[in-house]
């Protein structure tokens, strides 16, 4: 934990696991009611000094934390292998990604600009400006341990807020590594404070409640982001949501099934499928399923599962027990209600997999709309493949979901991909595209996929309030 600059170690904490090994690669404390309520005094003290920083000064802090992260981009790419599973590859893409946020916004921190409107009145001026919204509570899952962190820290600093963050029970580790990081760049002590927990309500509920915090952001589940809400509702909280996805893949006839099994096949199996913009419906017309699913099925045997630290593993391990019995659960529904497996469908637990929770990449065929995994967020690598006839359906068949985060199109025709940009209703649609993220476009969701954006201008403005000024002169 750190709080108010110093870090506290030597209390009773919690173990964290390798899950590709079950062995333990260390222990952190375990905050307490005194530790919550310590963490926001000092955000709350610190905020009144920091929000009167100039913007330069904030952005060269950025600068710096930015520099130390691609300096130790090895050494975190690592860590985060160990303690959350995805394979080194990856885990180097991620810091990259991650690091991209506190360049991005200490650049924008010079760009938070006031206005000056016209009044109706001669003697009238309005002069607006743009304020940071104070002590931020920040909540982050597991699955992005480092990216997801940046991608609220980077804009909340820069608009001059203080945070307390909260990171996943799983992955304290990155977390921690990242706040050294924060340290070793100048922060003053209560600008950043970090509090790791195994149980997380009060702390939840303390970022909801507390007077002291005035923004809440979240990232995780669209169960616990709709718990949050609610309570941060009761006390007219500022949120943010980044909650759960259910994302279509839209192949349409124009497009060649074999190009798009390629882009699917990557996107798919990325993080083990354990990513809020993970495709988990992919839609092929019937007369290239064959197509699809042959090129799919040969890309995905490819795939060799086992520890990510080891050079040439596409899937690492899945994060928990939990997480293998859930998808496993959905597979087995999928089978009996008429699904074909093409590939995989079983857990993975042969000699130096034994320890950890892995799960064959898999490739289901013939799912239809009564299936559990049709429309409940899987987070696992399971590939589900859906045949349809009539092009005209398409667009209302991925629309028809509570979800509204990532959708993809593939297609090569300007008229098809225009109309599906239009009439999808999700926040981030990648056509032809299978990374349709950057520090520099907004990240976000509609529907039960939550509120407000991450990354570029909407993303700091997350961190703003607006003030006017009407003067008489
Ligand atoms: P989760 O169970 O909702 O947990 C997310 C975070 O919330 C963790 O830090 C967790 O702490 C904490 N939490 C859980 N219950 C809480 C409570 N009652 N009060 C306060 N905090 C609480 O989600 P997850 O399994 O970590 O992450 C996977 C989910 O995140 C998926 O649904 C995925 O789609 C979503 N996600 C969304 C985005 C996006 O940008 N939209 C990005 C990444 C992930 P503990 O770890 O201690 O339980």
């Amino acid at each position: 934990m750190f709080i108010n600059g110093e870090w506290l170690d030597g209390r009773p904490g919690f173990a964290v696991t390798n899950p590709a090994t079950g062995q333990t690669i260390d222990t952190v404390p375990d905050c307490n009611e005194a530790d919550i309520d310590a963490a926001i005094a000092a955000a709350h003290t610190a905020f009144a000094t920091w929000r009167g920083t100039t913007a330069y000064h904030r952005a060269e802090l950025l600068y710096r934390a930015w520099e130390l992260m691609t300096e130790r981009k090895r050494e975190l790419a690592e860590l985060m292998t160990r303690e959350q599973g995805k394979p080194l590859k990856a885990s180097l893409a991620e810091v990259g990604y991650g690091a991209d946020f506190l360049l991005w916004f200490a650049e924008e921190a010079k760009r938070v600009y006031g206005q000056l409107v016209p009044s109706a009145r001669e003697n009238q001026r309005f002069m607006v400006r743009r304020d940071p919204v104070g002590v931020v509570g920040a909540i982050t899952p597991w699955n992005y341990p480092i990216s997801m962190i940046t991608r609220k820290l980077g804009p909340a600093l820069a608009a001059g807020c203080t945070v307390v963050l909260k990171p996943a029970e799983s992955t304290p580790l990155c977390a921690r590594a990242m706040f050294e990081i924060f340290e070793a760049a100048g922060f003053p002590k209560g600008v950043v404070n970090l509090l790791t927990v195994s149980d997380p309500s009060a702390t939840g509920q303390a970022f909801c409640s507390d007077p002291r915090v005035r923004k809440l952001t979240f990232t995780g589940s669209t169960a616990v982001g709709r718990k949050l809400n609610a309570e941060a509702a009761l006390h007219l909280k500022r949120v943010s949501m980044e909650l759960g996805g259910h994302a279509p893949a839209l192949v349409f006839p124009d497009a060649d099934p074999v190009h798009a099994a390629k882009g699917l096949s990557l996107v798919k199996f990325l993080n083990m499928g354990q990513a809020c913009i993970s495709p988990n419906r992919i839609y092929v017309h019937e007369d290239h399923t064959e197509a699809f699913l042959g090129e799919l099925t040969r890309r995905v045997a490819r795939l060799r599962v086992g520890n990510g630290m080891e050079e040439g593993i596409g899937i690492g391990p899945l994060i928990n027990e939990a997480a293998i019995e859930k998808i496993d659960a959905q597979v087995q529904d999928a089978v009996a209600q008429g699904a074909q497996v093409c590939h995989g469908g079983v857990r993975m637990s042969e000699g130096a997999l034994a320890q950890g929770h892995f799960y064959a990449p898999t490739i289901l065929s013939g799912v239809t709309p009564q299936m559990r995994i049709y429309r409940e967020e899987t987070f696992g690598p399971i590939a589900p493949v859906i045949s349809y006839r009539d092009e005209d359906d398409l667009i209302a068949l991925a629309n028809d979901t509570e979800y509204g985060l990532a959708a993809y199109v593939y297609s090569d025709r300007l008229d098809t991909t225009m109309r599906a940009f239009e009439g999808l209703d999700f926040g981030i649609i990648g056509i032809n595209d299978i990374n349709p993220t950057s520090a520099a476009a907004p990240f976000g969701g509609m529907k039960a996929s939550g509120m407000g954006r991450e990354g570029a201008q909407e993303g700091i403005a997350e961190y703003l309030e607006t003030k006017t000024a009407g003067m008489v002169v």
